[in-house]
Parts: structure tokens; C-alpha cells; sequence
């Protein structure tokens, strides 16, 4: 886990990020898009490669049965349809693993960070669920970023990333995301499991 999160141990138990390597974090500006639930559900609709990318929020929200409802769906329709666990993801090891399995999801479509993140360019949509410090660019990009060096899934080189959250607020280490302001990016701004249940609801024609 220290690894994954590019910190010791000491500061993985004490909490918080440092500051990263010494002088001011990249300010994050630019133009934030947003999507609706049916904008979404068309993105999906014409996607045929999908990685969804589920963090805090989602076990917060408890949205994973219904995602896995979206997938079946989703799948039912030829996509190929598959989830990307970064090994930080949530706030326990395995956090995500065991909500995805709680809900029946099968472990064949739950992949490692490392197993996915080279496809990504390949992806036509990605659906992040609650999560940002795990998707957050500055991680590589920003030498003086707090989470500089941490490994991160690379969702904005898919050709589309729609972000599923409640407003811009940041994750747990409280740094900005430039994930929110690229070009390729859309935010569906909600509560993950009212956003979900709304996608299903439209999936299935309702
Ligand atoms: P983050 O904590 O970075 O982000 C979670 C996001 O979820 C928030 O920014 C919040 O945004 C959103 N959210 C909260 N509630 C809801 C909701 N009901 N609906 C929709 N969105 C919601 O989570 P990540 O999983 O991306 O990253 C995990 C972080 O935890 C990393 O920094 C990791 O290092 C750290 N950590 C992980 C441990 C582990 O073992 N997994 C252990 C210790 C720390 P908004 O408020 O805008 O909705």
C-alpha cells in the first residue's frame, strides 16, 4: 500500500500528504463541462470499450449495486465493459474488490491498475464513480504536487472520461484535480447511487 501511495509507512498511518517537493503545488484553473445523466447514458450507449473506475465515493453512496445492474446491461449489448482498481482506492486495501463482490460482479472484468492502465488509450469511455485522488493527473505531471509520484489511473487518455461526483471538492490527500478541467472530461455532479439508479433507469427505458 505504501508503494501504491508513494509514501512510508509512518505517514500512510499518521495521515494527510506532505507538501509535496518544495515549492507551490500547479494552480488548477481552466473550464469545467458538464453532463447530464442522459448525456451520459448516450456516451455509454455509443462507447464499445468501458472502464469504470470506482473510488471512495461509490462505497460512500453505496452505488455498487446498481452499477452492477448497468453493467449487465451494458454487457448484454456487446460492450466490453470492465472496472480498474487502483490499489488505494477507498480507504482500506481491497475496499473496492469486496463492494464489487458484495454486489456479484465478476472478478473476470475487475482488473489491477497496472493490467489496465495501458489500454486506456484504447478506451472510448471511462465512467469515474466517487474516486479523484486516484485519478488525479498531478501525480505525474506536477513535480511539487503532495502526491507527486504516486501512480495513478491515466483516464484522461481514454476519448472520453465522465467523473461522478458531488461538486469539485478534493479527495483525501486535499489536492486539486486538472483530471476535472481537460478537454475530454465531463462532470455528472450528484450523489454516485441517485446518478447510477438514474443511468439504469434509462438504460432500461424507463
Ligand atoms: P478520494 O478520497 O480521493 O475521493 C473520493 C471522492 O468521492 C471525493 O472527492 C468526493 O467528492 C466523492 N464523494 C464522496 N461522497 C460521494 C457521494 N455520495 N457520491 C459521489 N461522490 C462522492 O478517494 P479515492 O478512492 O480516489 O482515493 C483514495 C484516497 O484514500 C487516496 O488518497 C489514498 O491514498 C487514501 N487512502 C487509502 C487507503 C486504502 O487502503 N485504500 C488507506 C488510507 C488512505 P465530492 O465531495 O465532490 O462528492
Amino acid at each position: 500500500m505504501c508503494a501504491a501511495m508513494n509514501r512510508s509507512f509512518i505517514s500512510v498511518i499518521l495521515g494527510g500528504f506532505g507538501g509535496g517537493g518544495g515549492g507551490p503545488a500547479a494552480a488548477v484553473e481552466g473550464t469545467v463541462t458538464e453532463f447530464s445523466v442522459d448525456d451520459t447514458v448516450d456516451m455509454l450507449d455509443e462507447a464499445n470499450s468501458i472502464v469504470i473506475v470506482p473510488g471512495y465515493g461509490m462505497a460512500v453512496a453505496q452505488a455498487q449495486h446498481s452499477l452492477a445492474e448497468v453493467v449487465k446491461i451494458l454487457t448484454a449489448k456487446n460492450k466490453q465493459v470492465r472496472f480498474a482498481i487502483h490499489p488505494v482506492a477507498g480507504r482500506l486495501p481491497g475496499h473496492m474488490n469486496v463492494l464489487l463482490a458484495e454486489a456479484n460482479v465478476p472478478y473476470d472484468i475487475v482488473l489491477e491498475m497496472d493490467e489496465l492502465n495501458d489500454d486506456l488509450p484504447q478506451t472510448d469511455a471511462v465512467l469515474v464513480i466517487g474516486a479523484n485522488d486516484i485519478v488525479n493527473p498531478a501525480a505525474l505531471e506536477d513535480p511539487n504536487s503532495p502526491i507527486a509520484g504516486m501512480p495513478v489511473l491515466e483516464v484522461w487518455s481514454a476519448a472520453n472520461c465522465v467523473v461522478m461526483k458531488r461538486g469539485l471538492a478534493t479527495g483525501y490527500a486535499g489536492v486539486d484535480n486538472p483530471l476535472f478541467y481537460k478537454d475530454n472530461t465531463q462532470m455528472l455532479f450528484g450523489d454516485a447511487k441517485k446518478n447510477v439508479d438514474a443511468i439504469l433507469r434509462a438504460l432500461q427505458g424507463n
